[in-house]
């Protein structure tokens, strides 16, 4: 008699993670966003170039699949995670072309997951889209990164007309007051993250420019995040020197996040 398949495959009982993933490493500056970039700091504490951009040993990451145990064969990232990008570059740095088609390969077939990649360099990204991009993926998030007004102006309207599923803005580190109305006003973008700058050289953040965008997001009904404070916040005139550990919680204590209704 022919076996009842009640349960023909097992569910994956592995919870879905939130995974880091840095395809190559190194980048070079293109802004003041960049002056005090952490990578930079960490590479030449251990007498490492920065600048030297170069693919890295876990560039297979999501990929890569399990070859033993009771999971064998399975993907070693579990399906439905969050995966992070380029932590210690930028994945549309130029220096990287020539391995970017391969990861795009690996990320559209990873479409169990969601990707989320941060720019300084929208300009770039159209050349570097797969040609199968067509209006965007929906399980690929690229957000760029605007530290002021200057390069908001520069990097959003290039940004918008590109061709995406979504859109996200992050304004840090932040280092000015910004009026993003005009960007907003588009309706595209799902939510704008701020936070100030981290680190022992950090720069001012000052904590009226963190509301005036929140009321902007109010106003144009636009998710919010704000990420952390930075190493020093000036706030009511004062200023605060905010230990790193407590810098994320802080922000999350002003209680400002919101999403889209
Ligand atoms: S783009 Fe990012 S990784 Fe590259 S230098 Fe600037 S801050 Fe550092």
């Amino acid at each position: 008699m022919k076996q009842l398949e009640l349960f023909p495959e097992a569910p994956d009982p592995r919870s879905p993670l939130s995974v880091t993933w840095n395809l190559w490493h190194g980048c070079t500056r293109v802004s003041a966003g960049c002056k005090n970039c952490y990578m930079y700091r960490k590479d030449e504490a251990v007498g490492r170039d920065p600048s030297v951009v170069e693919k890295t040993a876990g560039f297979d990451l999501p990929a890569r699949r399990l070859r033993s145990g009771k999971y064998r064969g399975m993907y070693k990232v579990p399906s439905g995670s969050v995966i992070y990008t380029c932590f210690s570059s930028d994945f549309f740095h130029k220096e990287a072309d020539p391995w970017r088609e391969e990861a795009w390969d690996i990320i559209r077939d990873r479409d169990d997951c969601r990707f989320f990649m941060i720019t300084k360099r929208p300009e770039r990204i159209r050349e570097a889209l797969p040609v199968d991009w067509d209006d965007g993926w929906d399980h690929v998030t690229i957000a760029v990164t605007c530290e002021n007004q200057t390069m908001a102006d520069l990097r959003l309207p290039v940004y918008l007309a590109l061709p995406m599923k979504h859109y996200e803005v992050m304004i840090e580190p932040m280092l000015s007051g910004v009026d993003l109305r005009p960007y907003l006003a588009t309706g595209k973008i799902e939510s704008i993250s701020v936070g100030g700058e981290s680190g022992p050289d950090a720069r001012l953040c000052d904590y009226s420019w963190v509301l005036d965008v929140h009321g902007q997001c109010v106003e144009y009904d636009v998710g919010f995040y704000y990420h952390q404070t930075g190493a020093r916040l000036l706030k009511d005139g004062k200023v605060y020197k905010i230990a790193r550990p407590l810098q994320h919680a802080q922000a999350k204590k002003a209680g400002l996040d919101r999403t889209s209704n």
